[in-house]
């Protein structure tokens, strides 16, 4: 609806004013003092600006890939002159902060990595790996678009000079917005890095974000949806908008485990399953199938969207998202979905066998909460 009202002109007072409230909103949301700054892009403008911005031809940067989004940093890097060494780990596993400790020099200019690489399913440990960085001149870049929203970050506290949110992910509106916070040493770095850069040019949106504007038009009606869910949020939370952040963390890590107690149950096999993130559940298809029939079933009998592998992992994995208020019942229904569509693919379970384990995780989280 907000959307829907929003036909402001972006050089207005009454623009202005929503401009700026977002950008306040997004430091709370984020939990951080840095300046915040947003782009008319989807997430990969904002990890484009954080390579352009903080990197020169030449500079060697290290880059933590375990899925199809670090290989995106590994590329990005490179686009832009970057000598890149990279720490991988296979598809499904997170990379070890031992292993960061081993590669990282001080020659290293900046470190890339996702917090939750949404191709596998798997969380990185950003907070070991930021502690590793402490003290040294190396910057920290986390893509967290589809972490913000349901991981807990001390964005200011660990250390990580920037952090990206994407509008489609968990801030729950349509894609079209990215975001990112920047801290004092990255906006130092800028002072020297020589890469080239315009429409990502963060000096130019933070000078004109601090008069409540974007340097071009941004997405108005993204923006007024932003503020609205930004608002949502803080609703949610009695009034606190890191509250209502925290909430929405919360119902993510729980609907995730109540998704992997189920999974299991029903005899397949996590596919992140050492370091399993909130925001979504991989999960191996069945042996022999191709998890194509899995994500078409579902679309057919019920109507409901999860997510093929991406690249190689196409037909190995489906995805279940949690990101944004899905709740109880929707990772209820999902479940007893999931159920339905193996049994019309030809797996042997037991009806209900996912749905109890998923019920007896919620207990045990609402027991804990109480
Ligand atoms: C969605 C996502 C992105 C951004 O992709 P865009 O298509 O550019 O919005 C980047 N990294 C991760 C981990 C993501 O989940």
């Amino acid at each position: 609806m907000a959307m829907a009202g929003a036909t402001m002109h972006h050089r207005t007072a009454d623009f202005r004013a929503l401009y700026s409230k977002v950008l306040a909103d997004l430091r709370v949301f984020i939990g951080t003092r840095n300046d915040v700054i947003l782009f008319t892009s989807s997430g990969t403008g904002a990890m484009e600006a954080s390579v352009c911005n903080l990197t020169s031809p030449g500079d060697r940067v290290l880059v933590i890939s375990a899925g199809k989004f670090g290989e995106r940093w590994e590329a990005l890097a490179r686009t832009f002159g970057c000598q890149v060494d990279t720490i991988r780990a296979p598809y499904g596993q997170a990379v070890s902060p031992m292993q960061v400790k081993e590669k990282l020099t001080p020659a290293h200019s900046v470190v890339y990595m996702q917090a939750t690489e949404s191709s596998t399913g798997v969380r990185h440990d950003v907070a070991s790996i930021a502690r590793l960085l402490k003290g040294t001149d190396t910057l920290l870049v986390v893509d967290a678009i589809t972490g913000l929203g349901t991981t807990n970050f001390n964005v200011d506290g660990w250390g990580i000079d920037v952090i990206i949110g994407g509008s489609q992910k968990a801030v729950m509106i349509p894609p079209g917005l990215a975001y990112c916070s920047v801290s004092e040493r990255a906006w130092r770095r800028m002072e020297i890095t020589r890469n080239p850069r315009y429409y990502f040019d963060l000096r130019k949106e933070r000078k004109n974000g601090a008069k409540g504007e974007s340097s071009y038009t941004p997405s108005t009606v993204l923006v007024a949806g932003l503020s609205a869910a930004l608002d949502y949020l803080r609703e949610q939370g009695g009034g606190d908008l890191t509250a209502g952040r925290d909430l929405l963390i919360a119902n993510a890590e729980k609907a995730a485990l109540m998704t992997r107690c189920a999974a299991q149950s029903l005899g397949l096999r996590l596919f992140a399953e050492d370091s399993p993130a909130s925001a979504l559940t991989a999960i191996a298809s069945p042996k022999g199938m191709d998890s194509g029939k899995i994500v078409k079933l579902f679309r057919e009998r019920f109507g409901a969207v999860i997510a093929n592998g991406q690249g190689e992992m196409k037909g190995q994995l489906f995805r279940i998202a949690h990101l944004g208020f899905y709740d109880y019942l929707d990772t209820i229904s999902m479940i007893g979905a999931l159920e339905h569509v193996l049994i019309e693919a030809g797996v042997e379970i037991e009806l209900g066998a996912g749905l109890c384990s998923a019920q007896q995780a919620f207990t045990v989280l609402e027991q804990a909460a109480a």
